[in-house]
């Protein structure tokens, strides 16, 4: 793969995404074959004048087998220590930024019990929330991105060897990166202009609800919460530093009311989940409940995560994604919500982000409840945007406002 660009992505991602201060400590949580990669970040976190950088490797071939072979008692059973690897640095005075590298073989447990692993990773996800709060609050500078190993590039190039499908791979996400723009800094600075133009516009329109149709038979009303505030590429953490969550970002999404979305939404994109592809989806809201859904492929699943908990048959995001979006025009089936998301627009089933409700960040549980901010222990992003896609907006005053026209923004 080409040096430069891997040495200008891995800096970009330091310096811009997650824009790691000065004494900070960075965590980086990082498959291990993409070792060198980690000590890339690792290296340029350091010259940027973090304090210390945590390399945490992480063995999907591994996690496959404790899966498949420890008790359920046993994996559910909640770890102080691993919570407090991360709060012990969260809570220092120093700070902490976190850069999680996801590589995930997208059917890495097919074929294992999947209820046990729903129910080990609701019991995992509910056991770390108080670490999650730091990154669902963006109290902390966070940032996911993606490289490529062997088993993820075989499910995007099925046709391609092992090592050339990861060069693809790699190809294709310098481009989708905009690392291949010759200066990535100053690409991302253009972009994230744009999405911020964006996002202040849909604010200033002060909406009620937006409504999405398509040929397709998606025809959705998606009311938003009291106060809510529309974010797209970067974001500001508690000590004032700009970083990108997400790498790469198309978004520019809020927090829908958890009661007030209606009608009935297609899938356009294939969807992965717990080790598993959903494809063809359709699902039924009444009242914000997800009343009815079937999919041609995993259905089951499908009614699994809906199953979570109380939260989980609800939105907590709705995210507006043109269809001239690099990772769309790329015209391939990433089989990772880092991309794929970022491919259409998309709902998420699960919790809303407090960043979405003006002030939220400081707001209890109970003021978040009353906003109509959905909660849950997942946040799973499907996709639901097409070429056709047209969706306008009614603001409080009453007034319809054209905001996409087949796929794209009107502004
Ligand atoms: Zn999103
Ligand atoms: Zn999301």
């Amino acid at each position: 793969m080409n040096q430069q660009f891997l040495q200008q992505y891995a800096e970009f991602i330091v310096r811009v995404g997650v824009n790691v201060q000065p004494r900070q400590a960075l965590i980086i949580r990082c498959p291990i074959e993409g070792a060198a990669f980690g000590r890339a970040c690792m290296e340029a976190a350091l010259d940027a004048g973090a304090r210390d950088v945590i390399l945490r490797y992480e063995d999907e071939l591994a996690s496959r087998i404790r899966m498949q072979k420890a008790d359920e008692d046993t994996l559910c059973r909640p770890m102080p220590s691993e919570l407090r690897s991360y709060l012990d640095y969260a809570e220092s005075e120093e700070g902490l930024c976190v850069l999680s590298i996801y590589a995930e073989d997208p059917e890495i447990y097919k074929g294992l019990d999947a209820d046990k692993i729903h129910r080990v990773n609701v019991a995992r996800r509910t056991f770390m929330q108080p670490w999650q709060e730091y990154t669902m609050k963006d109290k902390i500078q966070w940032c996911v991105v993606s490289i490529p190993t062997a088993a993820w590039a075989k499910a995007v190039f099925p046709q391609l060897a092992a090592e050339e499908a990861v060069e693809r791979l790699w190809e294709e996400i310098f481009k989708v990166c905009r690392v291949t723009e010759g200066d990535p800094v100053a690409a991302w600075r253009e972009h994230v202009a744009r999405s911020t133009a964006r996002k202040q516009r849909l604010n200033a329109l002060d909406l009620e609800s937006i409504h999405l149709t398509s040929a397709n038979g998606t025809d959705l009303t998606v009311g938003l919460a009291d106060g809510a505030v529309w974010e797209g590429a970067s974001s500001i953490a508690e000590n004032g530093a700009e970083f990108i969550a997400n790498v790469p970002t198309e978004e520019v999404f809020t927090a829908p009311h958890k009661d007030r979305v209606n009608g009935v939404v297609k899938g356009t994109k294939p969807y992965a989940y717990n080790g598993e592809v959903i494809e063809g989806f359709s699902v039924t809201f009444r009242d914000g409940k997800v009343v009815a859904h079937s999919a041609e492929k995993n259905d089951a699943l499908l009614g699994r995560l809906l199953e979570s908990d109380a939260g989980a048959c609800h939105i907590g995001e709705v995210a507006l994604v043109p269809a001239s979006s690099p990772i769309n025009r790329s015209g391939l089936l990433f089989y990772n919500t880092l991309f794929d998301e970022n491919a259409a627009c998309h709902i998420a089933f699960g919790a809303g982000y407090p960043i979405n409700i003006r002030g939220g960040a400081g707001m209890s549980r109970a003021a978040l409840d009353a906003a109509g901010l959905n909660d849950s222990v997942i946040h799973e992003d499907v996709m639901v945007g097409s070429a056709d896609m047209r969706i306008t907006g009614l603001t409080r005053t009453g007034e319809t406002v054209l905001i996409f026209e087949n796929g794209e923004w009107v502004f």
